[in-house]
């Protein structure tokens, strides 16, 4: 599949709920609303729309959410999804989670062909972490990540970078990811959906946090190797990798290599954009994928040149209505 730009789209991303059992101050209010169950569609549904984005091309899948530990059964996806991996059609199998439920999956997982996995921590302190994730328990989080590197899982921590929550922090979670042999990539806040607080007093730009960690750590820049938004550094004290993806300051749109798939079969061709194709009709309009192939491909060539993030600081209005639960980010 190449896009109308020449860019070849080799990466899918599912979100497989929008539920969580955490509510991120930067991602959810606390009293958020979810999709009745009955629009989800099934996990044998996600497994189909899979296969086909595989049969097209797609080389890279990952699992996200919501948090895509919470859905129920989940597991059987993972092992479903496995025969592509066996098949060589695909190359890789991950996930991007919250880590609350790794420590029961994270031996799974392996067995079902995952070798990396995404963990979303913003916090090293446990009071911290609650704080910005309301309800969280950072013990709990911790087991994830440890359960996860002993069943031999290779490691991403993901940390939303927030002025005056986590900004003291980062110093600490390159040295801990270092020792602890993970790569550490950072994030700016995305406007993205309604939540409870203002986003533009979160907003760091993530220009300011590697000035400041330029203070401590050498960060050399490295070639980017994944094809997608992060700029890599090698950090010469850890060894460990740092990336940076900064949607607010840089634009990464040229090499953008990806779609997102919501829980309801939504198809959305950049995170930064409103344009969506329904791939559901297609997959329930026939017992065959050659409606849902259509449409796939259709979608492909509407992908749009990049998106339009800015921080409305007058309105305060998110650039995007939805959360990037929906999406899965
Ligand atoms: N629940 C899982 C987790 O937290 O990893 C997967 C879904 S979560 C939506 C995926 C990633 O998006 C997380 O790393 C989260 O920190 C990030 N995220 C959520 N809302 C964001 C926002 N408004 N700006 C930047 N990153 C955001
Ligand atoms: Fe849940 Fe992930 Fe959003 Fe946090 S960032 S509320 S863990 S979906």
């Amino acid at each position: 599949m190449i896009d109308p730009f020449g860019r070849p789209i080799s990466y899918l991303r599912v979100s497989v709920t929008d539920r969580c059992d955490l509510r991120c101050v930067y991602c959810m209010t606390e009293d958020m609303t979810f999709l009745p169950k009955k629009d989800l569609l099934s996990l044998e549904e996600l497994d189909r729309v899979c296969g086909a984005f595989v049969s097209l091309g797609v080389r890279k899948l990952r699992i996200t959410g919501g948090e895509p530990l919470v859905r129920r059964d989940v597991l059987s996806l993972f092992e479903s999804l496995a025969r592509h991996l066996k098949s060589g059609a695909l190359e890789e199998l991950t996930l991007t989670t919250n880590g609350t439920q790794l420590e029961k999956y994270a031996e799974s997982l392996r067995a079902a062909g995952v070798r990396r996995v995404n963990v979303s921590l913003d916090s090293l302190d446990p009071e911290r972490f609650r704080a910005i994730t309301r309800w969280g328990n950072h013990a709990q989080v911790m087991a994830g990540v440890k359960a996860a590197k002993a069943a031999g899982l290779k490691v991403k921590i993901n940390c939303v970078a927030m002025r005056g929550v986590n900004e003291e922090e980062i110093d600490d979670l390159v040295a801990w990811c270092g020792h602890e042999g993970f790569d550490l990539v950072l994030i700016e806040t995305m406007p993205m959906g309604d939540i409870d607080g203002d986003r533009t007093s979160q907003y760091l730009p993530l220009s300011l946090v590697r000035a400041r960690l330029a203070r401590r750590w050498t960060l050399d820049p490295i070639p980017d190797v994944t094809g997608g938004p992060a700029r890599y550094t090698r950090c010469a004290e850890t060894g460990g990798r740092v990336g940076f993806i900064t949607p607010m300051t840089h634009n990464f749109c040229e090499s953008c290599n990806r779609v997102r798939l919501t829980c309801t079969g939504t198809l959305y061709m950049c995170l930064g954009q409103e344009d969506a194709a329904d791939l559901r009709a297609p997959l329930r309009a026939s017992e065959g994928d050659e409606l849902l192939l259509a449409a796939i491909r259709e979608a492909i060539g509407r992908k749009p040149k990049g998106h339009d993030f800015v921080i409305d600081r007058r309105h305060n209005r998110p650039a995007i209505g939805r959360t990037m639960s929906v999406t899965g980010g």
